[in-house]
């Protein structure tokens, strides 16, 4: 048995990278580890969105370089891989600055990491230092080689359906690292959405970066887009639930709006990034969109599907953003009502085009911008949690909580929520609860159960078990 060591950075995108990375490398004898000093290989699989991530990167390198330096002193090889978007952006300065790193390897090409890694190995074994990297965009290959994905045995999966992005946002590094849109065939999507449920995924969330941008082929070769492969989807045998990931205003089209109607399968949130309230600033942005249209979109969900919870990002002082155009971001935010949301002050990203803006704003003007948004947000997110008390929902139970009776899942609307399973007076005490309780509690994980929610707080509900749903257990 080889150890495998996956440090995984940033999004869903991401960790559905990973899982597929160590599909790729089980034929090999990798098995995957939690222990990064014993690993055999050890992959840093990264992300290049967040501000400072390229520093992160050379950061925790230098830390496994350590880890390597004592697995070989210990007689014994460890290699280590720079996967994701980082590596496609970075890849020769990587190897120049790291000299610890054996392999690069680009987000479109991990399905050629066996390859690589066995000739990393086999170079080592004969005492060469020669390095390996792979950041080419062979995208339509990359689906096509990889294998059935294993599934894990979880009730909730991740499912890519679509990559790259061609809408060149001003301020956004994936269309350089990720490469242009490309979407799998239909059956694929399908087939694998039937393995996960056989595995025991109760709720799939259909992944992509500009998901709902989503034009597959199917068995006539059509192009089918989100809002049908949604609907084919919901087929599924054991799927129950279907969510999807990130959308762009542009691509929300009225098959995709009516399927939150149709489909009941098709969970009532929606993330949809609008960046910005002030369309002189969209424009900037490269975004494509107005105010206008973002609000008519959501006025057009929301008929559809009149509870839909909506979250959003937000980027705060990008170049040139006047006080007036702030505020234009707090009427939309205003106007909009967001259930959660995701903010942050603008940053440079290298390479893009908004990076070499000359109207940068000063930092302070920044925070003292994102800390007034933030508080707006906050409180529609409070407001939209306490709306939620003294409802009935259905809550998928994913993980044991803090205490022993309690576990903790999603509602339909994305919120996370703590769930006694059995009324407070009949809850053993944490020390009288035996083994055999505990486990009794965990085999409720994987099922569907009704909640009635007693109270909210700003990220969390908190329900009581009303009834135990006859809903599969996750496998
Ligand atoms: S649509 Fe999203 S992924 Fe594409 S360039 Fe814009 S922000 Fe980046």
């Amino acid at each position: 048995m080889r150890r495998l060591f996956i440090k995984t950075y940033g999004c869903q995108m991401n960790v559905y990278d990973s899982e597929r990375m160590e599909d790729v490398l089980a034929p090999l004898g990798f098995e995957s580890s939690d222990d990064a000093a014993a690993a055999d290989l050890l992959i840093l699989n990264t992300c290049h969105i967040r501000e400072k991530a390229v520093e992160k990167v050379y950061s925790d390198i230098g830390r496994y370089r350590i880890l390597k330096e004592q697995a070989s002193a210990e007689g014994r090889q460890m290699l280590i891989v720079v996967a994701g978007c980082v590596a496609q952006a970075e890849a020769e300065e990587i190897l120049n600055r790291a000299k610890a790193v054996d392999i690069v390897v680009g987000p479109q090409t991990y399905h050629r990491l066996p390859a690589l890694v066995e000739q990393a190995t086999e170079a080592r074994r004969r005492g060469s230092r020669q390095r390996y990297i792979d950041t080419e965009f062979p995208a339509s290959e990359k689906f096509d080689r990889l294998p059935a994905a294993t599934g894990r045995s979880a009730p909730t999966a991740f499912l890519t359906i679509q990559e790259g992005c061609d809408k060149f946002c001003t301020f956004c590094v994936v269309p350089y690292t990720r490469g242009m849109e490309i979407s799998r065939p239909v059956v694929d999507v399908l087939a694998e959405a039937q393995h996960l449920a056989d595995q025991g995924a109760l709720e799939i969330t259909l992944l992509g970066q500009n998901v709902n941008a989503y034009h597959g082929r199917d068995e006539r070769g059509r192009e089918t887009g989100l809002g049908d492969l949604i609907r084919r989807a919901a087929k599924t045998d054991g799927i129950e639930r279907i969510r999807y990931t990130t959308s762009h205003p542009r691509d929300m089209d009225e098959s995709l709006i009516s399927a939150h109607r149709e489909v009941p399968e098709c969970m009532p949130y929606l993330h949809l990034p609008v960046q910005s309230g002030s369309d002189r600033v969209l424009k900037a942005m490269n975004r494509r969109h107005t105010s206008g249209d973002y609000l008519r979109t959501i006025d057009k969900l929301r008929a559809a599907c009149p509870d839909i919870a909506i979250s959003g990002d937000f980027i705060v002082g990008f170049p040139g953003e006047s006080d007036q155009d702030f505020e234009a971001t707090l009427e939309l935010v205003s106007e909009v009502g967001y259930a959660q949301a995701y903010s942050f002050k603008y940053s440079r990203r290298p390479g893009t085009p908004a990076a070499e803006a000359e109207n940068q704003l000063p930092e302070p003007v920044k925070a003292e911008r994102l800390a007034r948004l933030q508080e707006l947000l906050n409180q529609q997110q409070l407001q939209f949690n306490e709306a939620s008390v003294g409802r009935r929902m259905k809550v998928l139970l994913e993980r044991r909580g803090k205490h022993a009776d309690q576990l903790v899942g999603r509602s339909p609307h994305m919120q996370a929520v703590h769930v006694q399973v059995r009324p407070r007076e009949e809850t053993p005490s944490a020390e009288t609860l035996d083994d055999l309780s505990q486990a009794a509690y965990s085999s409720h994980i994987g099922k569907i159960v009704e909640v009635e929610i007693v109270s909210a707080g700003p990220n969390s509900l908190k329900g009581r078990c009303i009834e135990l749903s006859p809903a599969r257990t996750a496998a």
